[in-house]
């Protein structure tokens, strides 16, 4: 049977064929998606998973789209937006679909007297996203607040949910279990938070949002481009032959990427409609509509390369491809 008509016969209607993706990215860039899924439960989810896995399609399982590049030429295969919404809160708990808005499940919990996700507000994308991440802000990450995470187990064709404690999501900077294995996709996680006061919670969130709005540029991007640099012995002895006062930029041991570009001289650097940030060095930029992916995958291989041969550093992206 052909791919379309199976898809549509186990998806139904929803299934759309080459849906354009940009508008589901914060970077606004990238081709079609061949295959295109809304799954508003974990059911759908399991569903386009399985019917995926049986006509070897590849699958990608698109959030917020605020952490992501999509080729010029798209994803050949289905993608699966997360839709499922729920929010459940009980006690001290909050149990979120991974395809509700992480921001609003900060304004819920502040809504609810729950403190210790105020650190999230501004942050783009879904609980999904944000657990595979393990994003974070501020000295903070959703790991501080997970208790476990139910998910889809992919084997062969089948998919089986499953829990995961928070020890077994594997949890470190940036790093989770599920950003090592693609078989395994989140549905929803157990937040744990704290009781809190109201006026408390909003003036924290205040706080957050007004230095997000001060050091982060107003062009599209998907955030930091790079992960901060862990700062070993020689890491630390790199940053004071490049600049003595490198030292004071070292926070809980890590160093933002965007410093050793700056110090590279490579703000404001251009390729086609790609740029380095001149507000934060991090962030590469869509500046204009003449934009491209491929842009921003040649400015990134050369801010890479650029820090290497400098510093001797190896930066490592944040930012996850999606159809190179
Ligand atoms: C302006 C701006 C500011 C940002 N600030 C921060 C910040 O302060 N801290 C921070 O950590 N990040 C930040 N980011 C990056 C981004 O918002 C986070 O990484 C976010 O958690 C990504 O979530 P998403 O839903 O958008 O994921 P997407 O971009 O949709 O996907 C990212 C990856 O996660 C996978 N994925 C998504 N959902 C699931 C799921 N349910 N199961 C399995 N895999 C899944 C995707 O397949 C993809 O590989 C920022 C981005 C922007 C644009």
């Amino acid at each position: 049977m052909q791919i379309p008509v199976k898809l549509k016969e186990k998806l139904g209607a929803g299934m759309q064929e080459n849906m354009p993706l940009a508008p589901y990215t914060t970077y606004k860039l990238g081709g079609p998606a061949r295959y295109f899924f809304s799954a508003n439960t974990a059911e759908e989810i399991k569903r386009a998973v399985e019917v995926a896995k049986e006509l070897n399609l590849p699958i990608f399982i698109l959030g917020g789209g605020s952490n992501i590049l999509i080729n010029d030429d798209g994803f050949k295969g289905l993608v699966i937006k997360t839709e499922n919404k729920q929010l459940e809160i009980s006690g001290k708990v909050i149990k979120a679909g991974a395809g509700i808005f992480l921001g609003l499940a900060v304004l819920h919990a502040w809504q609810n007297n729950l403190s210790g996700l105020e650190w999230a507000i501004g942050v783009p994308g879904t609980i999904g996203g944000a657990v595979r991440g393990n994003a974070g802000a501020f000295g903070a990450s959703i790991s501080d607040n997970v208790i476990s995470v139910h998910a889809l187990k992919i084997t062969g064709k089948q998919a089986e949910v499953i829990t995961l404690t928070k020890e077994q999501c594997g949890f470190d900077y940036r790093e989770s279990i599920f950003k090592k294995d693609n078989d395994l996709i989140i549905l929803s996680a157990e937040l744990k938070l704290n009781s809190g006061a109201g006026a408390e919670i909003k003036k924290q969130m205040l706080e957050f949002i007004n230095k997000r709005c001060s050091g982060h540029p107003k062009f599209p991007s998907a955030g930091c481009s790079f992960k901060n640099v862990m700062v070993t012995d020689e890491i630390r002895e790199k940053i004071k032959a490049i600049n003595q006062e490198g030292e004071q930029k070292i926070k809980m041991g890590k160093i933002g990427a965007g410093w050793f570009i700056d110090q590279a001289g490579l703000k404001g650097y251009k390729i086609g409609g790609a740029q380095v940030s001149e507000e934060h060095a991090n962030f590469i930029v869509k500046v204009d509509d003449a934009a491209r992916a491929e842009h921003v995958v040649m400015l990134i291989s050369y801010v890479k390369q650029q820090v290497r041969d400098k510093f001797g550093v190896q930066l490592q992206e944040e930012v996850q491809y999606v159809g190179f």
